[in-house]
């Protein structure tokens, strides 16, 4: 007899937000994470003596509204600080940006074109919190994928018509036909293609723009840090009744008479449970932990084409005082992508595994809101810089030396003095990511996020509703439909639909 009626693979935001809600409907759930603690991308870790910082991600766009309130994170002490925008750009005053304000020639347009994009935006919301139609067996659930439709459609004629062009146009396109201002070019152009292996000239670069807005008001910053939020929803989770075993890698899925039945943990123990459910990268799940043998050979060649390519490299240094961003508020997320075309001209040498000469780059300066992350006076820089390799061609660490030297010479030219401060440095290239959080190619989603990986075909179409071709196990990462972020949407959905199924 199993001893669990499901066990979730991965304590990351999407594993933790799963195994809370199935729990919560009644069923006995044991969530298993490789780590010493839960949290996944989400956490914080000390890179150097008295130094702390985000161990990956820094600012969430917002936790999808049922996860928040379903597992009742305020109870356990969760509370989020919006956070403004400073564009900085060569010698140009900082201009701050909050939602759709900002000031100068362009903010009427500005503010024109964000409400535009966020009607947009709250039209596609909805897709987000269901599972994705699927279109490749019969008897398919056409009643959802027509609501969903009618949605767009009430949007009236001439909007619908928009926000089909929108989908498919880039965002330079749209940065050049409605603002003239090259700062909030560059906004728009890094916001939209952040964590994509993709440049604002490229194909559909406009729809992730899109996708931002729907995932949430952010950036926002949980008061304690990424550990802080992590922690709430481990506890959420426990309060709910998950059994959550840290220290606990699985090293395979097992099976019998072609059902996953339980998992082993590279200690060899074995445990089995009615349901498998792996909130871990897609790719890992069936190429690493099941195998070719418990998979249709179609099936399994396809998993090795999820493309997964990471292109975001993220920063730390430990300073020795507070750096000065032309009078930039230290406690802004900092962007510093002058034009769409630097983020395009940033994105053009990874393409050929070559690093760029002026990265861009999403600055935030911890420290600013949790003093004691370092020791007193000194400040700690986080910083998310594009476009990084996943495959350099001078190998990694002649991309590494090169990338951390172009990198802070951008920093000190926005920063002067900056350098002189810095007492340690890291740099995490994409292949150093997957090494440490298991994120195949470094990739920010777990797989590319991009009009060809989305919806029914989000990570490959026989595995797009959180099902796969493997009866007893299921999908709930953010290599699943709607993709990644501190957001949980793919797990809480993933919950729905198991229940939906076993009802
Ligand atoms: C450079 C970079 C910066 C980013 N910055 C941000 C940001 O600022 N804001 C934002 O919203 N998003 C950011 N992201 C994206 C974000 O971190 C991910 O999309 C998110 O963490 C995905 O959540 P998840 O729960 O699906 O997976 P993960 O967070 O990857 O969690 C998976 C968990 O599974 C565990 N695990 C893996 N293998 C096993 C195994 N075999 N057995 C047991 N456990 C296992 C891991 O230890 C991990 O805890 C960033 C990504 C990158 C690459």
């Amino acid at each position: 007899m199993p001893s669990f009626d499901v066990i979730v693979i991965g304590g990351g935001v999407n594993g933790l937000a799963c195994a809370a809600r199935l729990a919560g409907k009644g069923r006995k759930v044991l969530l298993l994470e490789a780590g010493a603690v839960p949290g996944g991308g989400a956490g914080e870790r000390d890179f150097a003596p008295g130094y702390r910082a985000p161990a990956l991600a820094h600012l969430t766009q917002g936790l999808d509204a049922r996860v928040l309130h379903g597992m009742g994170l305020a109870r356990h002490g969760l509370a989020f600080d919006p956070v403004a925008t400073t564009v900085l750009a060569g010698q140009a005053a900082p201009m701050v940006v909050q939602g759709g304000q900002t000031s100068g020639p362009d903010a009427a347009a500005f503010a024109a074109l964000h409400a535009k994009l966020s009607a947009f935006a709250r039209v596609l919301a909805p897709f987000r919190a269901d599972k994705p139609p699927r279109l490749v067996a019969e008897g398919q659930p056409w009643g959802r994928l027509l609501r969903q439709g009618l949605a767009i459609r009430g949007l009236g004629r001439d909007d619908f018509r928009e926000l089909l062009r929108m989908v498919l146009i880039n965002v330079h396109d749209v940065a050049e036909d409605e603002l003239t201002d090259d700062r909030l070019k560059g906004l728009l152009a890094f916001d939209a293609t952040l964590g994509a292996w993709l440049g604002p000239r490229s194909p559909n670069s406009l729809i992730l723009y899109l996708d931002r807005l729907s995932r949430g008001e952010g950036p926002l910053w949980p008061r304690g840090g990424m550990g802080a939020l992590a922690r709430a929803m481990a506890a959420a989770a426990t309060a709910a009744g998950v059994a959550l075993r840290c220290d606990a890698r699985v090293e395979s899925i097992f099976t019998e008479g072609d059902r996953a039945v339980g998992v082993r943990l590279v200690s060899g123990e074995e445990i089995r449970a009615g349901l498998v459910v792996s909130a871990i990268n897609p790719r890992t799940t069936f190429r690493a932990l099941v195998g070719p043998r418990a998979l249709d050979a179609g099936f399994f060649r396809r998993t090795g084409h999820i493309r997964s390519r990471g292109a975001a490299a993220k920063l730390h240094l430990a300073l020795t005082g507070l750096p000065d961003f032309r009078g930039g508020d230290p406690a802004s997320r900092l962007v510093i992508a002058p034009s769409s075309e630097a983020v395009e001209a940033a994105f053009n040498p990874v393409k050929y595994g070559e690093v760029p000469k002026a990265p861009v780059m999403e600055v935030i300066l911890p420290t600013a809101r949790e003093a004691d992350w370092a020791p007193a006076g000194h400040h700690v820089l986080s910083a998310i810089v594009q476009y990084a390799p996943h495959a350099p061609m001078a190998g990694l660490e002649a991309a590494r030396s090169e990338l951390l030297e172009n990198t802070l010479a951008v920093l000190e030219a926005q920063a002067p003095g900056l350098r002189g401060r810095i007492a340690h440095a890291e740099l995490l290239m994409p292949q150093d990511i997957e090494a440490r959080f298991g994120m195949v190619g470094g990739n920010w989603h777990h797989g590319e996020l991009a009009v060809e990986q989305m919806l029914f075909n989000r990570p490959l179409p026989q595995a797009a509703g959180y099902a796969t071709p493997l009866p007893g196990l299921w999908l709930a990462g953010a290599g699943s439909h709607p993709g990644g972020g501190i957001n949980g949407a793919a797990g809480w959905n993933a919950a729905g639909a198991i229940l939906e199924a076993r009802a």
